[in-house]
């Protein structure tokens, strides 16, 4: 694929340049089908092969067993489990830690289904951390935390003990980021367009136990996770062609040598940016407090004037370093570095921004 820019995109983001060709492929004809992924049937042999291949890759990467868990694929967005997540499982009240504008979202729509307790929030910093003190409920019906903050660039490499009570994460904008205890989570949800493939997906690995005992009955049934368990993915007629994406996207992830090696080469990327930042405190200002709590997902920083920042975003455009403007909720720089985010493009970066600052420091 000729000039592929480098693409810092917070979502939807860079994928691998092979998935793009496979998936290029895959529409102008599956295999020797004589069709295309866009015009075969969900109930068809052919994608019965490609989501239940997917699924098992998601499990294999987690080490978990498919006894034990469901890997289940819905539309909607990470946006619709804010919802869903609730609606299935308050049955009277949850916690919620809330680090960012996406799980105060997700608090924001449990409410309408019980008590929310705040366990803790880094809202009166503009969530530059990750609190470190908890005001847990040990009779909550579960606990839900954001493992990476997509805007403000705070990540739980590790995520707080919660006991017996269930662990709900989004894992939107880390999800496969990294090795994690996967077992510790009753249910994970993972928008697809960040870290996993296209938009149109998300991802949703379940335990099956806490389906089949915790889930409330009184739910419309395409809201209702138990029907996409049952139906595996199949109860109406899902997203085929991001579930595709996707699937070749886990296959990719196996061929890299996994989760370790994605998140060793994630790290490395990381710490070429954070080193350029650390090496001019005055000039790049790193926006989260506390460097254990950075992100090596997105990573975000300030410079001296909000002109400085305009500046360094129009003149790395210019050198084909593209969506690096901050959240407009937070401005400053933002750089995103997905799985699929080349080694090269980061390199490209960290040399801008040497150049920049010898150009512009004052
Ligand atoms: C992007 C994002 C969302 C929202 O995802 P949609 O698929 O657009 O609904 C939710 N949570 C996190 C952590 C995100 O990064």
């Amino acid at each position: 694929m000729p000039n592929r820019a480098h693409n810092f995109n917070p979502g939807p983001a860079v994928l691998p340049v092979t998935v793009l060709e496979e998936s290029r492929d895959a529409v102008a004809s599956l295999g020797s089908l004589g069709m295309s992924i866009l015009e075969i049937s969900h109930r068809s042999k052919d994608f019965e092969a490609i989501i239940q291949d997917a699924e098992k890759d998601a499990l294999g990467l987690m080490g978990l067993s498919a006894q034990d868990y469901a890997v289940i694929f819905v539309g909607g967005g990470a946006s619709l489990q804010f919802a869903m997540v609730p609606m299935n499982f308050m049955q009277t009240k949850a916690d919620y830690i809330v680090t960012g504008e996406w799980a105060t979202k997700a608090a924001k729509e449990a409410k309408l289904f019980g008590a929310v307790n705040e366990a803790a929030s880094s809202k009166d910093k503009n969530f530059n951390y990750l609190p470190k003190r908890f005001n847990f409920s040990p009779d909550a019906d579960y606990v839900h935390i954001t493992t990476n903050n997509t805007i403000y660039g705070t990540e739980w490499k590790s995520v707080p003990d919660v006991g017996s009570v269930p662990l709900i994460a989004d894992m939107s904008s880390d999800m496969f980021g990294m090795k994690r205890d996967w077992s510790k989570y009753s249910l994970i949800y993972a928008g697809a367009q960040k870290n996993l493939g296209p938009a149109g997906v998300t991802m949703i690995v379940i335990k099956r136990a806490y389906v089949e005992t915790k889930a409330k009955q009184q739910v419309p049934s395409m809201l209702k996770y138990k029907t996409h368990v049952d139906g595996a993915s199949l109860y109406n007629t899902p997203p085929v062609f991001a579930i595709f994406v996707v699937g070749r996207t886990l296959k990719w992830i196996l061929k890299e040598g996994g989760l370790e090696a994605v998140e060793a080469r994630n790290q490395k990327k990381a710490k070429m940016i954070y080193d350029v930042i650390d090496a001019h405190t005055g000039f790049y200002k790193g926006s989260v407090s506390d460097k254990a709590d950075r992100s090596i997902m997105n990573l975000t920083w300030n410079l001296p004037t909000p002109e400085l920042e305009e500046k360094f975003v129009a003149e790395a455009k210019k050198m084909q370093l593209v969506g690096l403007k901050g959240h407009r909720s937070v401005g400053g720089v933002r750089s995103s570095q997905y799985n699929a985010c080349p080694v090269e493009s980061v390199e490209a970066l960290a040399k801008f921004m040497e150049e920049f600052y010898a150009a512009n420091k004052p």
